[in-house]
């Protein structure tokens, strides 16, 4: 039986539906079998608690599902490793770091982070859920737990290690399940004068730049400063400052501290708070045409594909990152129209994307399509740099949004 979603953050029932893109399979589910196209899908709908405006996925794929065995590997990226030191610079520029003093990064992934913190003598521990993460991190020399961090786990670690300086959490805070139970665990792992540190993808870029493709299963939550804010504040939280980072299509990078330290918000936090009171974050306002702009982007990345389909040109999707099964799923988008999609990471090639029969090619060994769908457009100017050889012989690329064009 269907049942009723409650805010994730708040438990009320009064959740508004946003947008919704239909049944989708979960977005990472790249497996090696041509039945791909029966995997299993669920309801993918954003709405927003109109109690607390957390805005959020109603529908929860378990994170074992999610979060124990995936291909996602941060070090692939050129672009994330650059963004990483410069974060890493940050914290260590601010930090007055004290011996015994440690970073603790939650999902850090293969341990790309941490890997610009270590060098500068800094103790560095990190936690992972995902196997192959965490082997690829104990492997980099960055000490990795293999575990979900939450209230039990961080207890362990507290009376193993003590308190961590600083709590880093990239793109990892609003995929959790065990919400307040992951909030709980950062605050009692906080050392008194220790800082969070939060990278998420922020909720009023995604409506402006009408990226629904950032709407996934794993992205259970879509924060504003406000509804963080908030969140931070249940558990004796609070932001002191915060920036925008282009990464991801445009992060916040958040700092929170406990709220009883003495520490007053920084200039550009006030700043961006007043923004997101302006934009009405917590209205439906901001809401105010969204699953128009969403639906007129579908119909002009078909009308692009079927008028180049016409002309008789060729058709790869360029990568296979989650985010573009939100995009080819919501599109009806199979094999009628793209050839295949075509990636670097070796552990997608030879699977389909999730819910179609869109086989995965490794990029090398694929010869060149006319036209290609660029779906990791989060990456764009590292991706054109790489393939200016491509468009240079004629070569062309669908970027989605905000309005899909040719280039
Ligand atoms: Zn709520």
């Amino acid at each position: 039986m269907y049942k009723m979603p409650i805010c994730r953050n708040c438990a009320s029932d009064d959740l508004e539906l946003v947008l919704d893109l239909g049944l989708q399979p979960w977005g990472n589910h790249f497996v090696p079998v041509a039945q791909a196209a029966d995997t299993p899908k669920y309801p993918l709908q954003l709405l927003v608690c109109k109690e607390c405006w957390m805005t959020q996925v109603g529908h929860t794929v378990p994170k074992e599902i999610m979060f124990v065995e995936h291909g996602y590997l941060t070090g692939t990226t050129r672009s994330i490793k650059a963004h990483f030191k410069q974060v890493a610079d940050e914290i260590i520029a601010q930090t007055q770091f004290q011996p015994g003093d440690y970073v603790l990064d939650i999902g850090g992934n293969d341990g790309t982070f941490l890997q610009q913190i270590k060098p500068h003598g800094i103790d560095v521990l990190n936690i992972d859920s995902g196997k192959l993460q965490a082997q690829r991190s104990q492997e980099a020399g960055i000490p990795c737990l293999n575990a979900f961090f939450d209230e039990q786990s961080a207890a362990k670690l507290l009376a193993q290690k003590g308190p961590a300086r600083i709590v880093h959490g990239a793109n990892v805070l609003f995929h959790v399940e065990a919400l307040h139970s992951v909030f709980s665990g950062i605050k009692n792992i906080m050392a008194t004068d220790g800082r969070l540190v939060a990278e998420f993808v922020y909720l009023p870029i995604i409506l402006q730049n009408n990226t629904f493709d950032q709407i996934y299963h794993e992205h259970l939550l879509y924060y504003t400063l406000h509804s963080f804010q908030r969140l931070l504040a249940s558990h004796d939280m609070k932001l002191v400052d915060v920036r925008m980072a282009p990464v991801h299509g445009g992060s916040c990078i958040a700092y929170a501290a406990h709220a009883q330290e003495a520490v007053e918000p920084s200039q550009r936090l006030t700043d961006m708070l007043a923004e997101e009171k302006h934009m009405g974050v917590e209205d439906m306002a901001i809401y105010t045409d969204f699953p128009q702009r969403v639906a007129a982007v579908r119909a002009e990345i078909l009308r692009i594909i079927d008028e180049l389909k016409a002309e008789g040109k060729s058709i790869q999707a360029l990568g296979a990152p989650v985010k573009g099964s939100t995009i080819i799923n919501y599109c009806g988008l199979d094999v009628d129209r793209i050839d295949c999609a075509v990636e670097v990471n070796e552990l997608k090639v030879g699977t389909y994307v999730p819910g179609t029969k869109i086989q995965v090619h490794h990029q090398d060994h694929t010869p060149a399509p006319d036209v290609y769908l660029m779906l990791a457009w989060n990456f764009k100017d590292e991706i054109l740099q790489k393939l200016s050889g491509f468009r240079e012989q004629g070569g062309q690329f669908i970027i989605p949004f905000p309005t899909p064009h040719l280039i």
